[in-house]
């Protein structure tokens, strides 16, 4: 998911960021140590760049981050929780295991599976929607490409490219990178 990105654009940035992973409520730092682990050595393979993965303690999720129902987390709320600490430098990626939603496609508190606010450095995602754990990586991936590039959706539409939007139907069978199109405007 994405909001209000421009419209795409080559974008190639000089200096290699640094992703901080911070995980919300009972995702543990161990666990943001594991994916961590996994998000650089993928995008090592995408972009050929080893990116440095501070992983932070976790954060509680407080109330103050929830929707007016009280029934999901905020997606918007969490990420401007940590924009104070990002920049162009510093990608913060919230991590939780909890529903998140944001108002898109008309709705108020439209359930999605990770956000990213353009322009911000933050972003965050979410395993709720994730069936499979072992893809919980592409989610991250997706958000922080979103962030780090301010780039909007593949514009091919590729099934097996990363960027494909999702349309409230994520798949991430044979995700494992970015099509031809996209590999060819994201550098890094
Ligand atoms: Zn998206
Ligand atoms: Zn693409």
């Amino acid at each position: 998911m994405n909001s209000e990105l421009p419209d795409e654009k080559e974008v190639r940035c000089l200096c290699p960021p640094v992703i901080h992973l911070q995980p919300f409520g009972k995702f543990s730092q161990r666990e943001a140590q594991l994916l961590g682990k996994e998000l650089t050595k993928r995008i090592e393979d995408i972009f050929g760049v080893e990116l440095e993965c501070e992983v932070h303690p976790p954060l509680p999720l407080s109330d103050t981050l929830m929707n007016d129902g009280h029934t999901r987390y905020r997606a918007d709320k969490i990420i401007k929780s940590m924009a104070a600490n990002a920049n162009r430098h510093n990608i913060y990626i919230g991590l939780t295991h909890k529903d998140i939603s944001c108002s898109v496609h008309g709705k108020k508190d439209w359930g999605v599976q990770g956000l990213s606010l353009i322009p911000g450095n933050a972003c965050v995602a979410s395993t709720f929607r994730v069936k499979d754990r072992r893809d919980s990586w592409k989610v991250v991936c997706h958000e922080f490409i979103h962030t780090y590039f301010t780039y909007n959706h593949c514009p091919k539409d590729d099934p097996f490219c990363l960027m494909q939007a999702a349309k409230g139907h994520p798949r991430y069978k044979g995700k494992n990178g970015l099509c031809p199109h996209c590999s060819s405007v994201l550098k890094i």
